[in-house]
């Protein structure tokens, strides 16, 4: 038990979340697969790490909630004593669109708590351990929209933009420690959060011509979390066919 490393995921049932969870399986870490509410796609992320001979755990908590956040983080510290989370992948997220003169203020408020509520309780509990094993590996999933702004994102693009502030101040603080921070920043990715989208006339302003997929942004959280990253910190990297 207390040789296994661990890597906790957010928003880890479906998507971006389920990709990365994914591949760290396959990188040899035991994933703790958070998820807020969808527990039958967070059971079949599970299954399919098992299936192909990796090792999961469920860990479901409302990453805009706080006192939630402690309160599991706290339970998973007591049934796992002598053990840390090497790796955390800040990725859950939500979108609530629309031109800030019509926006209303649950959709303002919503999608910045679910950023960085999460970001702050999540990474102020698993990093001290970081520190004290000199290794840590943090990735923040951005986007582009934090990155460029989108019209019609103000909420989700300052959302975006906290993360990537907060990776750039926090790599800085733990980087003698050996512990990198680092931001993605996905354009279009082909997700449940996309599914809405016109793709067809997105992609004429995307120069690769496709929205991505999950696994290409899997592949590059796998290459930050791996030991040959272990220079790179305090960047925004995007995943995003040319976009930004
Ligand atoms: P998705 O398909 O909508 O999946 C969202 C995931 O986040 C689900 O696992 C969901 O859990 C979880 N989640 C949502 N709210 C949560 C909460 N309050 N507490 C805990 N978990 C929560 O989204 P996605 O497209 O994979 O996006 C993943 C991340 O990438 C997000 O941060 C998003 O902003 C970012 N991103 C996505 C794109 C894109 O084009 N898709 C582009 C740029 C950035 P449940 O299953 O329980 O609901």
């Amino acid at each position: 038990m207390v040789n296994t490393a661990y890597a906790l995921v957010t928003g880890a049932s479906r998507g971006i979340g389920r990709s990365i969870a994914e591949r760290l399986a396959r990188d040899g870490y035991t994933v703790i697969l958070n998820y807020h509410s969808n527990t039958s796609a967070a059971e079949a992320t599970k299954a399919a790490i098992e299936a192909a001979g990796g090792s999961a755990e469920l860990l479901p908590f409302d990453v805009a909630d706080g006192k939630a956040i402690e309160a599991a983080l706290t339970a998973w510290d007591a049934a796992h004593e002598g053990a840390h989370i090497s790796v955390l992948v800040n990725n859950a997220g939500i979108r609530r669109d629309g031109l800030m003169v019509f926006m209303g203020e649950d959709d303002w408020h919503d999608v910045l708590h679910t950023t960085t509520e999460g970001l702050y309780y999540i990474t102020h509990h698993v990093l001290p351990a970081m520190v004290r094993a000199r290794k840590g590996r943090i990735v923040n999933i951005a986007s582009i929209s934090g990155v460029s702004g989108l019209p019609g994102q103000a909420n989700y693009s300052a959302a975006k933009a906290a993360l990537i502030g907060a990776t750039k101040a926090l790599s800085k603080e733990v980087a003698v420690r050996k512990v990198t921070v680092n931001a993605v920043a996905p354009g279009f990715i082909a997700t449940d959060m996309t599914a809405d989208l016109d793709e067809a006339e997105l992609k004429k302003n995307i120069p690769a011509g496709r929205f991505g997929q999950p696994e290409e942004v899997a592949a590059l959280v796998s290459f930050l979390c791996s030991d040959e990253a272990a220079y790179i910190t305090g960047q925004v990297i995007a995943v995003a066919g040319g976009m930004g």
